[in-house]
């Protein structure tokens, strides 16, 4: 038998969570676009299965901006105060499957030569609720890299919209029974996903190509397109590059993280004024490489949970998968 939540049923175990002083956070509509954002109550969310989002939901896990710890100098010391701990439970209901799965990708770099205290308090505190998928678009590439519509990696629990104001539950952790526990009542319902998205492209042999090929003039040819804005790293649930950074004044201030990204041209400017990545096509090889080479070999994960998000952002129309979908006919062509 299958589990099933009603949606004023989830709503009672939301609104119930946020009046415990809970952290929710939920799909958003904004016009005709949605945001993961946090909610105050349960009517400001949307529940409907989207494939388009303006964020993802790592920020909830690796902020945007963040403070480390503040400074104050008193006559001859530096007093040093940590930033306060994330000490509240948070629920994030309604991410996408590949959202999801990009926080087990994620996990390793922030538990690795240093444990960031900041993501792993986040992820211990956090419940994750995924949307089973109910259509994918153009974009969508999750098969190629090992997802799918109803993937439940990196969730707690996943919901199968039925479309009859109810959702089938399949609880994967503790957590998610936790959250669901006593919420449900058993039905024959069972809950499908939409079929997976169709990927003429291979990811392992585009790899392949990659590692051979770092000179390769095909790298500059395929990013002529891009301009270096930095807004697919930015909606991207796996991209992580941070900058730190202290604000305020000699007497006083604070030392922050803010998200910074390899697409734009400062961000590997040397004081010098040399810049080894001088060029778009430099840039788009350090992401390749680092999504679908150089993470793989050092955590067993691809960067990439195959949303699509920076191609949908891309006021270039270009993103990950293009550039995957050129480079593969290069390695088609090497292979010949
Ligand atoms: S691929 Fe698109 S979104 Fe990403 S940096 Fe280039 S122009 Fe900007
Ligand atoms: S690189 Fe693009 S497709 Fe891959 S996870 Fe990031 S936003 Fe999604």
């Amino acid at each position: 038998m299958s589990q099933i939540v009603t949606l004023e049923q989830l709503k009672q175990t939301l609104g119930a969570k946020i009046a415990a002083g809970a952290k929710v956070v939920a799909p958003v509509l904004d016009g005709e676009f949605a945001s993961f954002k946090e909610i105050s109550d349960v009517e400001q969310a949307s529940f409907v299965p989207r494939v388009c989002m303006q964020n993802s939901i790592k920020e909830f896990f690796f902020p945007k901006h963040e403070t480390v710890f503040t400074f104050v100098r008193q006559g001859a010391d530096v007093v040093l105060n940590d930033a306060p701990e994330f000490d509240v439970e948070q629920i994030v209901v309604g991410a996408r499957p590949c959202d999801a799965a990009a926080l087990p990708v994620l996990d390793p770099l922030f538990g690795w030569d240093y444990q960031d205290k900041f993501y792993q308090t986040r992820r211990e505190k956090t419940t994750v609720v995924s949307f089973a998928c109910t259509k994918t678009d153009a974009h969508c590439f999750c098969t190629a890299v090992g997802g799918s519509p109803e993937n439940t990696y990196g969730a707690d629990a996943i919901l199968f919209d039925l479309g009859d104001g109810s959702f089938e539950v399949r609880t994967i952790t503790d957590k998610g029974k936790a959250l669901f526990d006593g919420k449900t009542t058993e039905s024959d319902k069972v809950g499908h996903a939409c079929d997976a998205p169709v990927v003429d492209f291979d990811v392992a042999r585009i790899s392949d190509w990659i590692r051979a090929n770092f000179s390769s003039p095909v790298w500059e040819k395929v990013s002529l397109r891009c301009v270096g804005c930095g807004a697919c790293a930015f909606v991207c649930p796996t991209c992580h590059c941070f900058d730190i950074v202290d604000e305020g004044s000699y007497n006083k201030g604070k030392r922050v993280k803010n998200w910074d990204s390899c697409q734009e041209a400062m961000f590997t400017l040397h004081a010098s004024g040399h810049n080894p990545r001088g060029t778009q096509g430099k840039r788009q090889r350090q992401r390749l490489s680092h999504k679908f080479v150089t993470y793989p070999d050092k955590f067993h994960f691809y960067l990439c949970t195959g949303c699509g998000s920076c191609s949908r952002s891309c006021g270039q129309a270009f993103g990950v998968r293009p550039c995957l979908e050129a480079l593969d006919k290069e390695s088609a062509k090497s292979e010949q």
